[in-house]
């Protein structure tokens, strides 16, 4: 497939139509951003690394009967994908306290949960992303109540296959943000699976006073050794360096 005209710039992908109105062609940039765009920066390689994770993540969801939007990838950083139209809502789910979560409800770090979490932040860069719930994000239409519905089994159901899966190569799965598009009507996996978007520790690194994040968080904190947690994550599920 032909990348024609480039759709839309985001922080961190390209994405250009093709001759099939079904199909678009995302590029992966080493661009990084953290904070609402705040602090800005580039990862050597990330771009790369985070298609062909995603790619990987996605074959493997799509096994385990979760419809996504990956069709091929094409070569390093491209990747041919369904058109979808996204739904605005990032989509977190959360095995262990981190981050924003720690912060909001004053939880250490590292407090692992009994079951799951799931929220949903309203997609909105000029409004920071805010939290809402299932009701605001009805009531802004963002998503029907079946949707909504959809959204939430599909979340849980990749946190069950990514924990188990991540569990092997020794790294636990501690929080991760998805996005949903609609596809002729069905709501499929979209948006990227990678150390962008998720928080990996290593296992058995961690309690509530310290942890080795393989993630962007080391970009996001300033912490050292980017480039290297993104090629270590990548190395354990490829084996390739
Ligand atoms: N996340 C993301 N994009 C965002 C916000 C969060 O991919 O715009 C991911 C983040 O990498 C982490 C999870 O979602 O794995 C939960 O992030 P959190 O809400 O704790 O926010 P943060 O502390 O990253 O601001």
């Amino acid at each position: 497939m032909q990348k024609k005209e480039q759709l839309y710039e985001g922080k961190a992908k390209k994405v250009y139509a093709t001759e099939d109105p079904d199909y678009v062609i995302v590029s992966y940039k080493d661009d990084a951003t953290a904070f609402n765009g705040l602090k800005k920066g580039t990862i050597a390689g990330k771009g790369v690394i985070n298609n062909k994770m995603s790619n990987l993540m996605m074959t493997m969801l799509e096994k385990k009967g979760i419809p996504t939007h990956f069709v091929e990838q094409i070569d390093d950083r491209n990747t041919v994908v369904k058109k979808v139209q996204i739904v605005p809502l990032e989509v977190i789910i959360r095995n262990v306290a981190a981050g924003s979560f720690s912060k909001r409800y004053g939880v250490a770090e590292g407090t692992a949960f009994k079951s799951p979490t799931i929220e949903f932040s309203y997609k909105n860069d000029e409004l920071g992303d805010p939290l809402i719930n299932d009701y605001h994000a009805l009531a802004l239409n963002l998503a029907t109540a079946e949707e909504i519905d959809a959204i939430k089994k599909m979340a849980f159901a990749v946190n069950d296959a990514m924990k188990e899966f991540f569990k092997q190569l020794h790294i636990d799965l501690i929080d991760f943000k998805l996005e949903f598009g609609r596809f002729h009507g069905q709501i499929v996996l979209a948006d990227e699976i990678s150390p962008d978007t998720c928080r990996f520790w290593e296992a058995d690194s961690w309690d509530t006073t310290k942890h080795v994040s393989l993630d962007k968080d080391r970009f996001r904190r300033d912490l050292g050794g980017v480039e290297d947690a993104y090629r270590e994550i990548f190395k354990r599920l490829t084996g390739e360096e």
